[in-house]
Order: structure tokens, then C-alpha cells, then sequence
């Protein structure tokens, strides 16, 4: 019989997304998910769909999500492609920017999802190491086709510089997928490089900031061919209809999306701190995680200490990354019970 599988994809290592306990027990603090409930006016939209609603198929355009995102960044709405998850952006771009001796790139450690979309597409993936303290190192791979630039970078939380991101943009010959999953949660953004450069274009989620990765609702925003590029190659009803209703409806609410912005930022600060005294190291997140060192223990027996509590982080296992654990900004009461737990831990250790 022939092979039934392509060579690259039987020996590709898939994503591993974080785990999704059915417990709701749990103390999840290991996806990024927003701990407080989308705006209300998310549930009113939800509870007001029919059954015609579901009978047909969803606009294939997404026009009306798209003219508000277009209104929300000042864009015209052909800059704009709404995506299934923000995820499907940066799978998209790697379809269509890549040839197939091409190379895509990114930093080390960023976002796992990068060198696994290179893997299925079967090109070279070509990582760029971060400094020690995984700050800026200006990368030389400049024969790379695509770059997936996350800013504020993850898993560590870390703002990259503006001026730096910019002068790179500038330079790099190839397409910068700017990852902004994050950056509502940032001192500032970069979405005018989406209008500014031809070859940039700024992806970001619904996930995070507004509370809604399981409607799973990202976009992308740039110029206007790279745009037509990418919704040429996307599945012809890629947002599903009740995502661009909830969607829409949580964009409008300008409000209640800044309000959550500003308890998670406060919780961000009381659990950077707390960490500090807790003895980790303790890089400064502009996200809705923090990315910490235990200096007294393996971040890898915390890990599954913490699991054995009912808390859960992440760990991502390797030289670089290993030394450190990341946790979700969660709730007030959640992180109280996040270093309850890790007290519990300290106590037998010093016993
Ligand atoms: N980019 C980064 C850096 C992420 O961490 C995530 C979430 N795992 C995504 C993109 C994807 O987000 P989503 O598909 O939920 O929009």
C-alpha cells in the first residue's frame, strides 16, 4: 500500500495546549484565560440567537465585526480579516507567505505554536535566541520569509522596546506577523506598523483581554493585499455566526473592557510582588501572566506540587525555559489560594 501520511506530518510533534481540567475546582492559572466573565451584553446577544439564526450560514465576510474593529483602530475595514481564534492568523500567514524552500523565524523562547505551523507546512524554522534575561537580541536571520514577532513576548510577559520592534520592521525583507495576543494588558501597542509598513501585519485575540477564548474570535490587521492574501486562502465561513455576534457585542462594550484590563493589572502587581518575597525571580510582565524563577526549589517539583493542591500553572520543560513556572493572572481569591498552596509546599521542604 502506498504511504498514506506525509513523511513531515508522521513525524511532526503536534502543539501541546495547556490542560483543560473538567474539574472546575481547579485553581487554573496555566492558559491565560480571563478569570471574570465577558460583558454582559456577550450573554444578552447569546440568549437573543435563534433557531433561523443557526439554520443559515454566517456572513462570510464577517462585515459587521470587521467594521468594528476597522472603527476601533482607524483602519479602513479592507485592512481588516476577522479569524477563527487568533491562531488561525498566524497558521494563514504561514500558508501564504512562505514558499516551500522559505524559512520562518521567531524568538526563543516565544509562543510553541510557532515552530510547529513550520512543521506542518515542512519548511525550515529558524529560532532566534533572547538574551539572557530574554530581553531584545536583534535578529540576523534576515533570509527568513516570515517572522512571528509576540510583543509583550511569551511566556515571559516581557515588553519588547517600540524603537526596537519599529527599526526591525523597517529592515526585515520578509513579512512580520506582529503577535499582540496580549497587549491590551501593555503600556502600548503597535498596531499603526499594520498601516504604516506593507509587509507587517498585527494579529490579535478576543481570548485573553475580553474574556472569550471559547468563542475563539482573533483578527488581523495590515495592508490591504496581504489582507486579500490571507482571506483568499481561509475556509469560506471561518467565523461561525454566534462568534460574530458575541464578538461584536463584547468589542461595543468599550467600558466594561477596560474595567477588567485594570483588576488584572492590579492583581498582576500584588502577585509579582508576593512572588518576590516568596523568594522567585520575577521578570516584569506587561500581561495577564507572570513568568517567575523559584530560587530555592525546581520550578518543576513546584509544578506538580502545586498540581497535587489543585493549583494549576504551566511548565514548559527545556534549558532555557525549565528554570521557570508561568501563572495566569487569576482573581483575587485565586491567587490568595495559589500561595496558599505554594506556603503548604514551602513548609514541608523546610521541615
Ligand atoms: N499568540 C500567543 C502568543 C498566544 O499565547 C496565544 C494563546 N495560546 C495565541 C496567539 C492564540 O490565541 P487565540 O487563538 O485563542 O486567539
Amino acid at each position: 500500500m502506498n504511504q498514506l501520511i506525509r513523511n513531515s506530518v508522521e513525524k511532526l510533534s503536534a502543539y501541546t495546549p495547556g490542560e483543560q481540567p473538567k474539574d472546575r475546582t481547579v485553581v487554573k492559572l496555566n492558559t491565560n484565560e480571563n478569570p471574570y466573565p465577558p460583558s454582559p451584553a456577550v450573554m444578552e446577544n447569546l440568549a437573543s440567537a435563534t433557531a433561523d439564526d443557526l439554520r443559515r450560514y454566517p456572513d462570510p465576510t464577517s462585515k459587521k465585526l470587521c467594521e468594528k474593529i476597522a472603527e476601533l483602530h482607524n483602519c479602513s475595514v479592507e485592512n481588516v480579516l476577522a479569524s477563527n481564534g487568533s491562531d488561525e492568523v498566524l497558521s494563514l500567514c504561514a500558508a501564504a507567505f512562505v514558499e516551500n524552500n522559505g524559512i520562518i523565524s521567531s524568538f526563543d523562547p516565544s509562543y510553541s505554536l510557532y515552530p510547529v505551523l513550520a512543521a506542518i507546512r515542512d519548511v525550515k524554522y529558524k529560532p532566534v535566541a533572547l538574551s539572557e534575561s530574554f530581553g531584545w537580541q536583534e535578529p540576523e536571520h534576515d533570509e527568513a520569509s516570515l517572522f512571528y514577532l509576540t510583543n509583550p513576548n511569551a511566556p515571559t510577559g516581557l515588553l519588547f522596546p517600540k524603537e526596537k520592534t519599529h527599526a526591525f520592521c523597517q529592515k526585515f525583507r520578509g513579512v512580520v506577523l506582529m503577535d499582540e495576543a496580549y497587549v491590551d494588558f501593555a503600556s502600548e501597542n503597535s498596531m499603526n506598523f499594520a498601516t504604516e509598513f506593507d509587509n507587517v501585519i498585527v494579529a490579535r485575540t478576543l481570548s485573553k483581554s475580553y474574556s472569550l477564548a471559547g468563542i475563539r474570535l482573533g483578527y488581523a490587521v495590515g495592508s490591504v493585499a496581504l489582507i486579500e492574501a490571507l482571506s483568499k486562502i481561509r475556509d469560506s465561513y471561518n467565523v461561525n455566526y454566534l462568534t460574530q455576534k458575541l464578538g461584536l457585542a463584547a468589542l461595543s462594550d468599550r467600558d466594561y473592557h477596560r474595567a477588567t484590563i485594570e483588576k488584572i493589572k492590579a492583581t498582576r502587581s500584588r502577585l509579582s510582588k508576593q512572588l518576590e518575597e516568596c523568594n522567585f525571580t520575577v521578570i516584569p510582565s506587561e500581561a495577564n501572566f507572570v513568568w517567575a524563577k523559584p530560587n530555592l526549589e525546581d520550578a518543576e517539583v513546584i509544578f506538580n506540587a502545586l498540581r497535587e493542591k489543585n493549583v494549576f500553572v504551566r511548565y514548559f520543560p527545556g534549558i532555557i525555559t525549565g528554570d521557570y513556572l508561568r501563572i495566569t493572572v487569576g482573581t483575587d481569591e485565586q491567587i490568595d489560594r495559589f500561595f496558599e498552596a505554594l506556603q503548604t509546599i514551602n513548609k514541608r521542604r523546610d521541615k
